[in-house]
């Protein structure tokens, strides 16, 4: 079982942002680490009992900025966690470049976490200003070092900004491949109609009729990502699922969720599923401290949960099961060289970039 936890504080908020994450509630913090506590309680009480004593396999700290929080903190909540289970094999958090302090490091380590995810997005100052981003090309460096003694490390970039070209993009990749880390995601920008990036990609790069036509049909994140792949497979880089890459280590959160794994969901905004129930803790800072026990929960259909493995499932190397699949469809794509056999019952996706495409084929 793997259990996610949502620390939804930023110092900033960059213009790409879709999570669920606040610049203006930091006076909350203290409130709502004593709900996340109580959240985080009742959850693991509850599992204890559903698995029979089982321990955790991994849990991340994702937000928002999770290095926003002092680490005294993440000392209660380790002291919480740690009364249900014994050390995960693999503790990932995310952070911001700007805020990470070599203490803050230490102490972290200290509390059994042994993966860093860095949000670095871009090593060029002009790329980072237009998403709005508040560290610099140097930070990053700065981070890295900081973040030195966790056994894992790994960082986040973007393409697909104005800024790309195939020389910036080889160059983003070279900086990215020479720190010490073993894992590298890798997101294609999304650009929302109407969005003050979306017009100001317009300022910059005005011809930019061609980039939505690609994006929408999928062509532009094809072409960028086949890219980006390559120049990744060439540093030593392994794509195992469409936008994440390991040097030697696979993130044991990400594979457990994309084989349609249940998982526990901590915090405002969390997300977990069990069973055939996902559920997830209310995104308001405020009503989740007054109450951080209610769940929304949404109830899955099995057509939903077959659905939803089958996109997971070919966007990385796990593939699907061929169970119940149309059988013609399944030898079309073999033959095609579009999938390919894992053994008797199960096919993957030969380019992850086609996964989507490939599942509404499949389920049409
Ligand atoms: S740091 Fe992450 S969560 Fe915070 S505003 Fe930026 S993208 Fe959103």
């Amino acid at each position: 079982m793997i259990l996610y936890i949502h620390i939804p504080f930023c110092d900033h908020k960059c213009g790409y942002c879709t999570f669920n994450s606040y610049t203006d509630k930091h006076h909350l913090k203290s409130l709502y680490i004593q709900s996340l506590l109580q959240d985080i309680k009742a959850t693991l009480r509850w599992w204890k009992i559903y698995h029979n004593g089982q321990n955790l396999d991994s849990i991340y700290i994702g937000g928002g900025t999770p290095n926003i929080l002092d680490s005294r903190a993440y000392a209660r909540i380790f002291e919480c966690i740690y009364q249900f289970t014994s050390t995960p094999k693999e503790i990932t958090i995310e952070s911001n470049p700007n805020l990470l302090q070599k203490q803050w490091c230490k102490d972290l380590i200290s509390f059994g976490i042994n993966r860093i995810s860095i949000g670095v997005q871009s090593f060029f100052d002009d790329t980072l200003v237009f998403l709005e981003r508040k560290h610099t090309y140097k930070d990053i460096f700065k981070s890295i070092e900081c973040a030195r003694d966790f056994e894992h490390i790994s960082i986040d970039l973007i393409y697909g900004t104005p800024f790309d070209s195939t020389q910036r993009l080889a160059e983003e990749i070279a900086y990215a491949t020479s720190l010490p880390i073993d894992h590298l995601s890798a997101y294609s920008l999304t650009l929302e109609e109407g969005s003050s990036l979306h017009r100001r990609y317009h300022d910059i790069k005005p011809d930019m009729t061609k980039h939505n036509e690609y994006n929408e049909y999928g062509d532009s994140e094809y072409n960028n990502g086949e890219y980006v792949a390559t120049l990744l497979r060439e540093a030593g880089f392994m794509q195992y699922e469409v936008s994440n890459y390991a040097r030697g280590y696979k993130s044991l959160h990400n594979l457990s969720y994309w084989r349609g794994d249940e998982y526990l969901g901590c915090g405002a905004g969390g997300f977990g599923r069990i069973k055939n129930v996902r559920y997830c803790g209310t995104h308001n800072i405020e009503r989740y401290i007054q109450n951080p026990l209610y769940k929304h929960k949404e109830y899955l259909s099995i057509k939903d949960l077959d659905f939803e493995r089958l996109f997971l499932g070919l966007r990385c190397e796990i593939g699907i099961s061929t169970h119940n699949l149309n059988p013609k469809k399944v030898e079309i794509l073999c033959s095609e060289n579009k999938c390919m056999y894992l053994d008797h019952h199960s096919i993957r996706a030969k380019n992850f970039f086609l996964a989507d495409e490939i599942a509404l084929w499949l389920s049409s």
